[in-house]
């Protein structure tokens, strides 16, 4: 009786609650295998932990600044113009507790009752729930398999209105791992400028790339480009560190002191220990960073392989991120074990239960017919559970 409309107005995050529910029959000894959470299985790398113990040690355990402290500023600055040519200033880069939490201060920044921000579906869960607890309208532009879940520039054209406000650009996105190309990014962003609506642009996974594919950041497409965006990115994905909750934007100075006011009145700045840890992990050693991507590489390889040789299940080869986002509508509706099937929940839920493997259904993601399945998993864990999957299929 006392929560408010605004949270009602949402759901929690489904990939969280099928992480958990997942984790939870582990630990109540049922042989669960984990393709449900959306983080990389590596430890994070010795550097990155000396760095955070040294910290300590040093007593680096106070108040700091509330956008980041000057030194892991610094580091981001740099970043920026060695990965992506972007050249940016300390009062235009914020750090927050997670990627998650610059993309939230980001919409509570930018949104006014009744603005439209346009999200390309299949869409990372989080984007739309927080547009509408910003007071914002998620106006979705759906895309399918057969265009390799890409939007294109005449769709975003006819999506824009007098009340559209920002885009989410995801590449490389989740849950599909599709990625635009440099010319690919640049007809669609040259449409945004056009319109002069502002760019949200998600990298966080941009050091998880396959086949030699050139990530290219939305900001650096063409020069008028980066007055419009705000870059997201973060350590979670690349360095494996979603435990330690730091993730940063880069953009106009209005949009960052809007960001930086937020935060001040809300979390204040992100863990003192965790600000020192991504510092190194951006001016370190980066062997780790490829050394994940390349083991990501080929188990996405082996998955696709798996999927596609399956009968009923199409399965596109993406080129980033951790994700497959296989094509299950022709199993839906089909009787599996004694009963029928009736949408991708259901066969997430039969996945589990019966298979014993934990996936996510594409509904989630505004996407029915689909499953989410990441590979942040041991290889060992991939091949037993496409094992799993085949056998279920049969029952
Ligand atoms: N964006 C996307 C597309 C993601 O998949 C995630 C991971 N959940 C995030 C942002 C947030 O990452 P984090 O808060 O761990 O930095
Ligand atoms: N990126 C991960 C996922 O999509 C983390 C979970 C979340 O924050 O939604 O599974």
């Amino acid at each position: 009786m006392f929560i408010s409309n605004r949270v009602q107005s949402i759901k929690p995050s489904p990939t969280l609650a099928i992480d958990a529910k997942a984790k939870a029959l582990q630990q109540k000894g049922v042989d669960v295998i984990n393709f449900g959470a959306g983080e990389p299985d590596f430890d994070t790398p010795s550097n990155i932990r000396q760095a955070a113990i040294a910290a300590i040690n040093a007593g680096f355990t106070k108040y700091c600044p509330v956008a980041g402290t000057p030194d892991l500023k610094k580091a981001i600055i740099e970043k920026l113009k060695r990965d992506n040519n972007l050249e940016y200033t300390a009062d235009e880069i914020v750090v927050s507790c997670g990627a998650k939490h610059s993309l939230y201060n980001l919409f509570q920044s930018v949104i006014n009752d009744g603005d439209e921000i346009i999200v390309p579906a299949p869409y990372w869960v989080s984007y739309t729930d927080m547009v509408i607890l910003a007071g914002g309208k998620p106006v979705i532009l759906q895309t399918s398999d057969k265009e390799d879940f890409k939007i294109k520039p005449e769709a975003v054209k006819k999506a824009i209105t007098p009340k559209t406000k920002a885009i989410v650009i995801n590449s490389p996105s989740n849950p599909t791992g599709a990625t635009y190309t440099h010319d690919e990014l640049k007809e669609i962003v040259k449409v945004c400028v056009a319109a002069k609506i502002l760019m949200i642009s998600d990298e966080i996974y941009e050091k998880l790339v396959y086949d030699n594919f050139k990530f290219c950041s939305t900001a650096s497409v063409m020069p008028e480009a980066k007055a419009l965006t705000v870059v997201v990115n973060g350590v979670s994905k690349a360095y494996s560190m979603t435990g330690w909750r730091i993730g940063y934007a880069a953009g106009p100075k209005d949009i960052i002191a809007a960001m930086t006011k937020i935060q001040s009145q809300s979390t204040s700045n992100a863990t003192s220990i965790s600000l020192k840890a991504s510092t190194e992990a951006l001016n370190g050693k980066q062997e780790d960073v490829e050394m994940m991507r390349k083991e990501f590489e080929k188990r996405r390889n082996y998955i696709v392989d798996r999927l596609n040789a399956m009968p009923g299940i199409t399965c596109t080869k993406p080129s980033g991120a951790f994700y497959v986002f296989p094509n299950v509508s022709k199993l839906i509706g089909k009787n599996f074990g004694g009963k029928t099937v009736k949408n991708d929940m259901e066969f997430t839920d039969f996945l589990l239960e019966k298979a014993e493997i934990a996936v996510v259904p594409g509904s989630s993601f505004g996407a029915e017919g689909y499953i989410r399945i990441s590979y942040a998993t041991s290889m060992e864990l991939i091949k037993k559970g496409m094992d799993r999957l085949e056998t279920a299929l049969k029952s």
